[in-house]
């Protein structure tokens, strides 16, 4: 009865707002098989129709591509499984706030494609052919397991079968398997990001890749649980896909007002600019201006460049600390991935399949399908990816990796599975040495179990030493001290009403470990930047990177030198002049600019012994 009333009201909703599209369906079905309904439009038409759509799916999606089926076309042709797909669905939910109370409603999760397996064939429609009468039973086949006939529909026959399976009297659909994971724009504090399985068939199958942003907006439905003693009372979620929507991959979506434009700008032309944000890059980690200068750089990165001949080249900026252990290296990734909008932190010798870049894997999710799944590479892409013991990492990842630092992307050609992901991210890797202690006197790369090509592909590397140094111990021992205090007190400060430390005491002691500019709006400024400044280089700026580009290739030559000198650096000490640029939210690449760059560079270099 109410199933009616909705055919009803779609059929008028759809001659009204879809017409153009419904002619469009009817003139290339079957290669076209949906068409789409955007969710304000239906709720212009009629709010309680479009909140039942949200309440009710499983009763008004049905009615509404019935309505379709039925509307009468100027030509001739018939739509047997025509879809429509629903989009800008406002019932957004974030894949940790899924709740049994959203079970069976139509709503819309954001994240990342994490993995998806092949596409396969799915059977909808069984044809069963009975070999006592020779009748053909159909059973439809709408749950995860295949439903055989009980007994034979023909009533004279009414037998048990047996039955044998008509594959070409039967239906099938194209289905796929995705796991959605949160972006990591989207969590907080680095917590472990959640995800949620997929289910998309027909026109939806095989649109999507691992990496891709994307919201999904489907039915939420749940199955039992098996265990090895039976059904459990436990239920998985899965949403079951009506359309997917991608996102805007270009930008993050962190929202910046007027006002905060203003004060962006106005920090900007502040001449200490460059103090001040390398001060608020890890506070509570005492020293290390100039690894600190390189991860700001590596914040605002170089601009990527398209050449005239469909080259293309990286405006990311790849780091590298290599060092004695207990040396601030983890912390220091930990931080960055907190502040950068898009931080995804991973480790070299991480159990996951997917390793770091990607890989094929037979898992769960397919059933025995292949699957793809993206590894923390892809889930960074446009963000940073921070890889701690690198040192450590498989030997698949370190040669995916040339690909991935270099072209951006990640091939996997493995089964039946071809695909190139997306990988633009810029890649801050830590390693320990071999022998716990780096050696200054033993080649980088055999220290740091990392082939001479992969390494080169670092636009800059620092070596730390664990050096005994009174002064400097002193400093950092107080250091440490003052931050751990501070911290205790910021968060007992309100428990604390009587207490002999005032709230000045408290003051001095965050004053050391709180950052300079606030992060909140350093990954604005950060954002801002991204988006709104493409330096170009000034003459004179060039011609002291080429000279000393020049140099550093001479002195290459006569000297079997532990990091070849190639015309990637080049590229990199372009990439750092032009982020060095951007933090002033400068257009002009200035001698300035190209002059701090080769410092931090041949500073590096003099480490790794190119001296
Ligand atoms: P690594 O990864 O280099 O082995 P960690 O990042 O795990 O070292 O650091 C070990 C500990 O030492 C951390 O708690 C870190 O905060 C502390 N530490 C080391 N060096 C410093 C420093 N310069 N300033 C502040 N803390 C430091
Ligand atoms: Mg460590």
């Amino acid at each position: 009865m109410t199933e009616e009333k909705w055919e009803n009201k779609f059929r008028d909703f759809l001659k009204r707002y879809c017409w153009h599209d419904i002619l469009k369906l009817a003139n290339e079905y079957p290669e076209l098989r949906s068409i789409e309904v955007n969710f304000t439009d239906l709720e212009q038409f009629d709010r309680e129709l479009s909140e039942e759509l949200l309440q009710t799916p499983d009763e008004v999606i049905p009615s509404a591509e019935e309505a379709l089926k039925q509307i009468e076309l100027p030509v001739e042709k018939q739509l047997h499984d025509a879809h429509i797909q629903f989009t800008s669905i406002p019932n957004k939910v974030t894949i940790r706030d899924l709740r049994s109370n959203h079970l069976l409603k139509f709503i819309a999760v954001e994240g990342m494609i994490r993995k998806a397996t092949e596409v396969r064939p799915k059977i909808t429609n069984a044809a069963f052919y009975c070999m006592r009468c020779e009748t053909v039973n159909y059973v439809p086949q709408s749950g995860p397991k295949f439903v055989e006939p009980g007994e034979c529909e023909e009533e004279s026959c009414g037998k048990r079968g047996p039955f044998k399976l008509l594959i070409d009297k039967s239906n099938f659909i194209d289905a796929q398997k995705l796991q959605v994971q949160e972006s990591p724009e989207s969590l907080k504090g680095g917590s472990q990001p959640q995800s949620i399985d997929v289910d998309a068939e027909d026109e939806l199958a095989g649109i999507v890749k691992p990496g891709d942003r994307v919201v999904v907006n489907g039915i939420l439905r749940s199955h039992q649980r098996t265990t090895r003693e039976g059904k459990s009372t436990f239920y998985d979620l899965v949403l079951h896909c009506n359309s997917i929507e991608y996102l805007d991959q270009e930008f993050d979506e962190l929202d910046i007002s007027p006002e905060e434009e203003d004060e962006i700008i106005e920090l900007s032309n502040d001449p200490q600019i460059y103090n001040k944000i390398i001060k608020s890059i890890a506070p509570s980690i005492y020293g290390y201006e100039n690894i600190k200068e390189a991860l700001t750089l590596q914040l605002f990165s170089g601009v990527p460049k398209s050449l005239p001949d469909g080259g293309r080249v990286r405006g990311d900026i790849h780091l590298l600390l290599v060092g004695d252990p207990g040396i601030a290296k983890s912390q220091l990734l930990r931080y960055m991935v907190k502040l950068s909008p898009r931080g995804v932190f991973a480790s070299g010798k991480s159990a996951s399949s997917s390793g770091l870049t990607a890989a094929a894997v037979k898992d769960d999710l397919g059933d025995g399908r292949w699957t793809l799944e993206a590894g923390a590479l892809v889930m960074a892409d446009m963000g940073v990816a921070a890889v701690d013991e690198m040192d450590k990492m498989s030997r698949e990842d370190k040669s995916a990796l040339h690909e991935a630092m270099e072209q951006q992307t990640i091939s996997v050609a493995k089964a039946g599975i071809l695909a190139t992901l997306k990988s633009r991210c810029a890649l801050l890797g830590a390693a320990n040495p071999k022998y716990g202690r780096f050696d200054r006197y033993e080649g980088l790369a055999e220290q740091i179990n990392m082939p001479p090509a992969l390494i080169s592909r670092f636009d800059l590397i620092f070596i730390l030493l664990d050096v005994p140094d009174s002064k400097m111990d002193a400093n950092i021992a107080n250091h440490i001290l003052k931050s751990h205090y501070a911290g205790e007190l910021y968060e007992q400060w309100d428990k604390l009403s009587t207490s002999t430390i005032t709230q000045e005491k408290v003051a001095s002691h965050q004053k050391v470990i709180l950052p300079e500019i606030e992060t909140e709006l350093l990954r604005k400024y950060v954002a801002y930047a991204r988006r709104m400044v493409y330096p170009i280089m000034e003459e004179e700026a060039r011609q002291h990177l080429v000279n000393f580009y020049l140099d550093l290739r001479k002195m290459g030559e006569n000297k079997d030198s532990p990091v070849p000198v190639t015309a990637r650096q080049l590229e990199a000490l372009v990439r750092l002049a032009e982020s060095s640029a951007r933090i002033r939210l400068s257009n002009t690449v200035t001698l300035e600019d190209a002059k701090r760059t080769t410092k931090i560079s041949l500073a590096c270099m003099k480490q790794v012994g190119v001296d």
